[in-house]
């Protein structure tokens, strides 16, 4: 048996910024993770400066590929607009590897099935011992499937469903665009350069709202690749997208349980108007490890909640 001050399921953006906060306290802890690093992740990989900052790094210390976006083209209801704007894109490839390493924890190449609590603690797999459990496996994390789905499971409403591919394309278009509500999207669509020849594109859309007006998300999808070939955005490229499920912030969810913790997707903390879920990721993984290091109380619902703002208004973004 393994016994530590903290296990930590998941290490991506969450679970790792946990890890860090409590490994620069000299807390005891270990990640567990399904996934050998570096993996992949979908996701456009956009993040605001706010997550510069949450992670106390300037962005020209990243090391990584980064790419600044200066201006983004919207469409709203098929009117384009430039929109300037100073945000950051990343390849979660990339990004979640260096965060791994830089929380300084040591992580265990296991996927976590059975959670059981005994005196005082958790026990993972007849294997882990620990007294505080932080759940950051995202979606389908295993500490939120055991201990808080029976209890307060997360609302089908707020599900969101994607398809995404991100790929190398020669002399592709460096224009950031976003699509919204287009073709009756329930949400929006996103083409986005990136550094060294990548581009992501995607759609996204909530899941019960598709359903009500009979659409779904691949005839969504098929419809969104014709407009990117017709205004020739995808070169010889025929995309073969991916699909993952996540969720927009729950009203009213409990986020701990005693000594277990849900952090970033497992606990459905994503923004509600962009599906933004890196930062309030990172900003989660930051709260609980604050809270078990000092028992400052627990309180992710205070994460920002819309991220549109920041994105569009200059002034917002200061805060
Ligand atoms: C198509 C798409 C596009 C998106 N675009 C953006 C964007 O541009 N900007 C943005 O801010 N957000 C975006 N998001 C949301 C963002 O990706 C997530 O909110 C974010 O990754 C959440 O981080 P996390 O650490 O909570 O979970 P994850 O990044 O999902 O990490 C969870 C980790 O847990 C591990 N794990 C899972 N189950 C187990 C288990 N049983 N045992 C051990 N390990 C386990 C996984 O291997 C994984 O490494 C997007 C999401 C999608 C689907």
């Amino acid at each position: 048996m393994i016994e530590t001050d903290v296990v930590i399921i998941g290490g991506g953006p969450a679970g790792s910024s946990c890890a860090w906060q409590l490994h620069q306290h000299g807390i005891q802890a270990i990640i567990l993770d399904k996934a050998r690093f570096p993996r992949d992740k979908l996701c456009a990989g956009w993040i605001t400066p706010r997550v510069f900052r949450a992670l106390r790094l300037g962005e020209d210390r990243y090391p990584h590929t980064l790419t600044t976006v200066r201006r983004i083209v919207v469409s709203l209801f098929r009117t384009s607009f430039p929109v300037r704007t100073t945000q950051y894109a990343i390849r979660r490839v990339e990004f979640d590897d260096w965060l791994l390493k830089r929380s300084g924890i040591p992580v265990h190449h296991h996927r976590a099935k059975d959670i059981s609590v005994q005196a005082g603690g958790f026990v993972i797999d007849r294997t882990f011992r620990c007294r505080f459990l932080v759940g950051a496996g995202g979606t389908n994390c295993p500490v939120y499937r055991s201990l808080f789905a029976p209890v307060s499971p997360r609302r089908p409403e707020r599900m969101i469903v994607t398809l995404e591919e991100e790929f190398r394309l020669e002399g592709a278009d460096q224009t950031c665009r976003l699509w919204f509500f287009d073709n009756r999207l329930p949400g929006y669509a996103w083409y986005v350069p990136k550094a060294d020849g990548y581009v992501n594109i995607g759609i996204g859309a909530k899941f019960r709202s598709l359903n009500a007006r009979g659409q779904n998300i691949r005839t969504s999808w098929n419809t969104f690749v014709e407009m990117l070939s017709k205004r020739s955005l995808l070169g010889g490229h025929r995309p073969s997208p991916r699909g993952h499920a996540y969720y927009l912030r729950q009203p009213h969810m409990p986020y701990r349980r005693g000594n277990a913790f849900l952090i970033g997707d497992s606990a459905g903390l994503a923004s509600v108007d962009m599906g933004e879920g890196i930062g309030p990721a990172v900003e989660s993984g930051l709260k609980s490890a604050r809270s078990i290091i000092d028992g400052t109380p627990y309180r992710p619902e205070s994460i920002g909640r819309f991220s549109a703002v920041d994105i569009f208004v200059p002034w917002a973004r200061l805060r």
